[in-house]
């Protein structure tokens, strides 16, 4: 069973390399973020009190993502293992997730704030199938609409230069930290997330010893 953890910087393709790398190993892909956005969607109670929040570009509050972390992981299907996104996201969480679960890797992802501000307010996303574009480097064949699922694109609602800034703070005051915590148990792969979407994901394979990308 492989029990990995991938972080970094909001844009620098965390939800991408770890879809990649869920397919053929078998791992369950867990993402705090997108089990929020789905409550949004869904219009449920937890959905109505996360919205403003999430829009703001804040951080959910540690007992409700912990709430989530839980019962997500209470499922257990995750026979082969798991690759969970987005969390934890500062100390406690941190902790919360260390008390009941050892990791055998934590990758991160590095990109300069920069590239971050370039790449996600040109992030277009499907609302329907989850597909990630980008108007730079990935854009979909038909302006505005989804290759797969022909959905009209949206842009994500804290993909705002306002929502933004808030979230790069929180990632470097209250989230790095975090990465230095896992440093010192010698379970952080540095990964840098500038180069194509494939090669970073080959790299990540390398570091880890895992069987190369096939696509
Ligand atoms: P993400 O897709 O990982 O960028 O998450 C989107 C939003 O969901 C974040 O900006 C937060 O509002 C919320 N969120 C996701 N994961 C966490 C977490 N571990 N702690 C607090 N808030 C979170």
């Amino acid at each position: 069973m492989r029990k990995y953890v991938i972080m970094g910087v909001q844009g620098s393709g965390k939800g991408t390399q770890a879809k990649m790398l869920r397919g053929d190993l078998d791992l369950v892909h867990i993402s705090v973020g997108d089990i929020f956005r789905w409550h949004v969607r869904q219009h449920t109670k937890m959905g109505a009190q996360v919205k403003r929040i999430m829009a703001a570009g804040e951080l959910v509050s540690d007992e409700l993502v912990e709430e989530v972390v839980r019962r997500r992981m209470g499922i257990h299907d995750w026979n082969y293992g798991f690759i969970i996104d987005g969390f934890p996201r500062n100390g406690r969480q941190a902790e919360f997730f260390m008390e009941s679960y050892d990791i055998d890797a934590v990758i991160h992802l590095e990109l300069p704030d920069d590239e971050v501000r370039r790449r996600v307010l040109s992030r277009r996303l499907c609302p329907s199938c989850g597909m990630d574009y980008n108007l730079i480097a990935d854009r979909p064949e038909v302006e505005g609409r989804c290759d797969i699922c022909g959905n009209e694109l949206i842009t994500r609602a804290d993909d705002t230069p306002e929502a933004l800034e808030s979230r790069l703070t929180d990632y470097h005051e209250k989230t790095r930290p975090v990465l230095e915590l896992f440093r010192r148990k010698e379970v952080v792969h540095d990964v840098d997330g500038r180069p194509p979407v494939e090669d970073v994901q080959q790299a990540i394979r390398k570091t880890l010893g895992l069987p190369a990308y096939r696509g």
